[in-house]
């Protein structure tokens, strides 16, 4: 009898706590808040399992942090950002764009690349392209242009998040139940974004991606179809 897609994913998930040398895993966002917001589980199972995970922010927010006046919002939106990967144990990185007026040009292009390239990732989650919000869409093309540009030395995996991302059919996935609680701290770390507005949208689809895999709760991706693969948490 063929094992279940749970007894492989688990056996999977053994062979990769077995592996002795941690991967390094970037996760991309357009924003601070939308690697939280789309793989924080992900995120606390990888750096639970003894994998180097950094989040990678194109910009700090500048553009909207509530009630609070314009020229904080970098300030206030670097610390949350900064909280939330301390929940999930990860380091932050920004690429210093400007929120909501993100730049995909030859420079920008080359900026980011290096930047990526200098960690030496072995994978690096992003944003699906199709999205409403510009800053999303460009930090989706500055990556995929870096992993060209890398040979596709590294896997690229894309996300998705609330209300946002459209037309996205994942293949894989990954089961969040057991941390669901660390999510949820990392994404109310981002306090000025008011998550009570999206959180639950972002529980139903993680509700609903556990309905097509099995699980509680589970996060949903989908590689490039020229990217190697990494064992999923
Ligand atoms: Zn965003």
């Amino acid at each position: 009898m063929p094992p279940t897609r749970r007894a492989f994913l688990a056996s999977a998930a053994l062979a990769l706590r077995a592996d002795p040398s941690p991967l390094k895993i970037i996760f991309t966002g357009g924003h601070p808040g939308d690697p939280a917001c789309g793989c924080a589980g992900t995120i606390a199972r990888y750096a639970d399992l003894g994998h180097e995970v950094a989040i990678l922010y194109l910009n700090r927010g500048e553009g909207y942090c509530g009630t609070s006046p314009l020229d904080r919002c970098a300030q206030i939106r670097t610390a949350e950002a900064q909280k939330a990967c301390q929940i999930l144990k990860a380091r932050p990185l920004f690429a210093d764009q400007i929120d909501g007026r993100a730049v995909v040009d030859q420079p920008h292009y080359e900026t980011f690349s290096r930047l990526l390239t200098a960690e030496a990732p072995d994978a690096v989650f992003t944003q699906w392209p199709i999205d409403r919000h510009r800053d999303h869409r460009a930090v989706s093309a500055l990556t995929l242009d870096a992993f060209f540009q890398a040979n596709k030395k590294f896997a690229l995996y894309y996300y998705e998040v609330a209300e946002d991302t459209s037309m996205f059919t994942p293949g894989d996935y990954v089961d969040i139940s057991k941390v669901e609680p660390r999510r949820r701290a990392a994404c109310y770390a981002h306090v000025s974004q008011q998550p009570d507005k999206w959180y639950p949208k972002q529980v139903e689809i993680t509700r609903f991606r556990g309905a097509e895999s099995g699980f509680a709760q589970a996060e949903a991706f989908l590689p490039h179809k020229e990217s190697k693969r990494i064992p999923l948490p």
